[in-house]
């Protein structure tokens, strides 16, 4: 990416640029080559100031979490990747609750468990940020993001701000189809209340199943793919005699077969070709046909056919 891109980026924002990192740092999996630049907006009106740049120059964007829940290529990203980590804030007023989108999912939980707000304890230990879990729909142990969910505010890539109410966001399993392709900037919930104490002891509880099932140990992008209809991928994966593969340092999980762990040092070519592996050995054992709930990004379309 031009210098001069830099330079003006410099001249026209507040918030942190940083040309050249190293994406593997800002990942779960703990892989992915550089971001031509990588952008942190102070607040809306840097955001807004960015985003006309973008559409300007016709340069492409990627808005990055906790990357917690996608697969960069060992190329990177050849564009902007936008972290709104400065969109943190945070205010309560009744049960009703404001949060930025930036915030890291799980202090968020806590925050709200501490003042007595039932409906996000069975999210405990979900990695990411809170605008990455409304966007993922992120859900586990029965409950969503989006139960409690008032409304979301966002900006669309023309730099429109607008307030989607729950139900205009279409939320349903892992998808949010209307908040594809907007900055989501922060959201409003309005939870039941219960005693700080029980919700508590629901927490240990969720986080204890999540330290049995899931090798917390290695760096992963949690499940690698969604539920089919009726099944459970990791179960199809086991059966297919998956469980355990190895293709260069990365691997099926031998205690998750829905999850596949960098050994240390796994590209993300690795993990490219073991998903590829298992969607052809399960469609071909089960017809059924596995789909992807991490994002692949940085990819071009000869990595993912080859
Ligand atoms: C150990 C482990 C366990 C996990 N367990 C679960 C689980 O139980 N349930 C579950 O649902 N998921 C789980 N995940 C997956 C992951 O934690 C979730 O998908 C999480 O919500 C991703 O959030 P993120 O901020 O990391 O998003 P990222 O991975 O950074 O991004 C995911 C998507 O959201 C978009 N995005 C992120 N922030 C914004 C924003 N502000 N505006 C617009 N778009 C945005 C990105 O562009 C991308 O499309 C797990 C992951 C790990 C590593």
């Amino acid at each position: 990416m031009n210098k001069s891109i830099y330079k003006d980026l410099k001249q026209l924002l507040q918030g942190e640029i940083l040309e050249k990192i190293i994406l593997k740092r800002k990942t779960t999996y703990q892989i992915g080559g550089e971001a031509s630049l990588y952008v942190c907006p102070n607040n809306s009106e840097d955001l807004r100031c960015l985003n006309s740049y973008l559409v300007q120059n016709d340069l492409p964007r990627f808005v990055l979490g906790g990357g917690a829940n996608v697969l960069i290529s060992d190329r990177g990203f050849r564009g902007v990747v936008i972290h709104l980590k400065e969109f943190v804030q945070l205010s309560f007023s009744g049960s009703t609750v404001v949060g930025g989108a930036g915030l890291v999912l799980d202090d968020f939980i806590v925050t709200c468990l501490r003042n007595g707000y039932r409906g996000l304890e069975n999210l405990s230990g979900i990695p990411g940020s809170l605008g990455g879990a409304l966007r993922m729909n992120a859900g586990a142990f029965g409950a969503e993001i989006s139960d409690y969910l008032i409304s979301v505010k966002c900006m669309d890539y023309q730099g429109n701000f607008k307030v989607l109410s729950r139900s205009e966001v279409n939320f349903s399993y892992r998808k949010a189809p209307h908040l594809q392709n907007m900055y989501i900037l922060e959201a409003k919930f309005k939870f039941p209340c219960a005693k700080k104490e029980t919700l508590f002891i629901v927490r240990e509880e969720i986080l204890n199943q999540r330290r049995k099932r899931q090798p917390w140990q290695y760096p992963t992008a949690g499940s690698v793919f969604k539920r089919p209809p009726g099944y459970y991928a990791g179960e199809l994966i086991e059966k297919a005699g998956l469980k355990g593969k190895r293709i260069g340092r990365a691997e099926i999980s031998r205690k998750h077969a829905g999850i596949i762990i960098n050994l240390g040092g796994a590209t993300a070519t690795d993990v490219l070709e073991l998903i590829q592996l298992i969607r052809s050995t399960v469609l071909e054992n089960f017809r059924i046909n596995l789909e992807l709930e991490q994002e692949l990004v940085g990819f071009d379309q000869a990595d993912l056919i080859s």
